[in-house]
């Protein structure tokens, strides 16, 4: 898959909650040392898929390759 699209996370943001990491059914998402979300594959996203953002309670979540 051509690597135009995946997400990125604002650790500002982040409060560590996981729902992201449980949400995406495409195994983007590991996590760190400090229990809060890596996006260790960012070539397993799908183009233009926002369900992550969608269900992050913060606003944390933005993709690479949005307009
Ligand atoms: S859903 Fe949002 S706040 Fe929760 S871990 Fe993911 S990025 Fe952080
Ligand atoms: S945009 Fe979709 S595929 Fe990509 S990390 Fe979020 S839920 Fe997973």
């Amino acid at each position: 898959m051509a690597k135009n699209w995946y997400s990125i996370i604002d650790y500002d943001k982040c409060n560590g909650c996981l729902t992201c990491y449980s949400f995406c059914p495409h195994g983007v998402f590991e996590t760190r040392s400090d229990g809060k979300p890596l996006v260790a594959h960012p070539e397993s996203c799908v183009e233009l898929c926002r369900g992550c953002q969608k269900v992050c309670p913060t606003g944390a979540i933005s993709y690479f390759g949005d307009k």
